[in-house]
């Protein structure tokens, strides 16, 4: 089917990508001598080189372990992390640092609430409510508590778009419900759901909301206090930092009366063989050295971003997604999975009878880098009855030529298997 955008209807592209892809050395890449197209943003975003060289200066010159020590090395190490923390508190618009909590990621900091508030303030015969259009780090910790404590996990079906519906999430709500957790956007379709308006349905009925907001950080603007949630949480990697750091975002009087998710130093202020007191919060759930490079290369990446600007980042992959989404579907064969009407710049598709796998290995080949699979959300490949698909996902470095070279390497797959 010919899709009716004309590229006279998109939005202009609004990033200078040939200024900012000097940022990043590894575009630069030359894969079986073609020129790398990276388009696996959604499951790893790339790093600058300011956020690399802030990493390596500290490395080189502030290294040491924090908190815990009067000598100048733990003081510059301390103040720096604690700084990386309040970069991402005004990023969030928190109301206050101290409800900034580093994690290692994501999956991390949902297991951290599942553990800390589910399992202290969930009784059995409780229900908790996810969407169909979860990543397994936002339905597994659930089914662990769930069989815990004897609550029940509860999901709100999704359309064909790959939307959630309004009415049967409202529907869903009911005197049992005493959790939700919801993406913000889908990994594996890109759907961008209607957060702000979710949350206040849940208050509205006195249910705590946590969105993980893994695919929504690196690519819009996030104001917690707008959007009203109890709890926040995303990763470093995908939003020009590195791995192993993400961030809890928890309201202050809710993470004070939580449980402590790990025990260990730091999360301490005095132990004795008979009893422990627990530290304030955010150190509460800290336990341990935490990734310190990482969270100062975090701050160094939301430095990097809020340069640039989330608004035109979301623009420019707007533009992107538009000209992929025209594109795509002039494609004979190639079917997209997932076209809610409010997208994030991930396409999700399918072709003929190709293994996405088989997809995959003959982009690489070209050079272009997507994912195949089931993206961690295999109910979501379930509700399309696939196995999987093939996943292209944008970001501020990218540009039109890459979409190009995409779509003529989806050319050299149909040639390749005569479809
Ligand atoms: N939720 C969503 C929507 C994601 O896309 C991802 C990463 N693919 C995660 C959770 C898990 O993130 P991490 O692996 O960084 O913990």
């Amino acid at each position: 089917m010919n899709n009716p955008l004309t590229s006279h209807q998109l939005i202009p592209p609004s990033l200078d990508t040939e200024a900012i892809r000097k940022d990043f050395p590894i575009l630069d890449t030359l894969i079986k001598g073609k020129p790398l197209a990276y388009l696996d943003n959604a499951a790893s975003s790339q790093m600058p080189s300011n956020v690399i060289n802030r990493i390596s200066a500290y490395h080189l010159e502030d290294h040491s372990n924090i908190h815990r020590a009067v000598h100048t090395l733990s003081e510059k190490a301390t103040a720096e992390y604690e700084s990386a923390r309040g970069i991402v508190k005004k990023f969030l618009n928190s109301r206050d640092s101290k409800e900034i909590v580093f994690t290692k990621g994501t999956t991390n900091g949902i297991n951290l609430v599942a553990r800390g508030y589910g399992a202290k303030f969930l009784n059995e015969g409780d229900e908790i409510l996810i969407s169909y259009l979860e990543h397994h780090s936002n339905i597994v910790p659930w089914q662990l508590l769930c069989e815990q404590i004897g609550a029940k996990l509860k999901v709100v079906p999704i359309t064909d778009n790959g939307d959630v519906n309004i009415e049967q999430y409202k529907n869903s709500i009911s005197q049992k419900t005493k959790f939700i957790s919801l993406s913000h956007v889908s990994n594996a379709l890109g759907t961008v759901l209607p957060i702000k308006e979710m949350v206040a349905e849940a208050h509205a009925n006195d249910i705590p909301v946590l969105v993980d907001g893994a695919q929504a950080v690196p690519h819009m603007k996030v104001d917690v206090q707008d959007l009203g949630c109890d709890f926040y949480v995303f990763s470093g990697h995908k939003m020009c930092g590195p791995s192993g750091i993400g961030v809890l975002y928890g309201k202050a009087e809710l993470l004070e009366k939580m449980d402590p998710y790990e025990g260990g130093g730091d999360m301490i202020l005095s132990v004795s063989f008979d009893s422990t007191t627990f530290n304030e919060i955010p150190y509460k759930f800290e336990a341990g050295t935490p990734p310190i490079a990482q969270a100062i290369g975090l701050g160094s990446a939301i430095t990097y971003l809020e340069h640039v600007g989330i608004d035109n980042v979301n623009r420019h992959e707007k533009y992107l997604l538009d000209y992929a989404t025209a594109e795509l579907e002039n494609i004979p064969g190639l079917r997209i999975i997932g076209k809610a009407k409010n997208k994030a710049s991930v396409i999700s598709f399918v072709l003929n009878k190709v293994h996405p796998h088989d997809i995959g290995t003959i982009l690489n080949d070209e050079g272009v880098a997507i994912r195949t699979g089931h993206h961690c959300a295999q109910p979501v490949m379930e509700h399309f009855n696939i196995p999987a698909t093939a996943r292209a996902s944008f970001y501020l470095y990218n540009n039109k030529d890459e979409v190009d070279q995409l779509v003529s390497a989806i050319h050299s797959v149909k040639k390749i298997f005569g479809c």
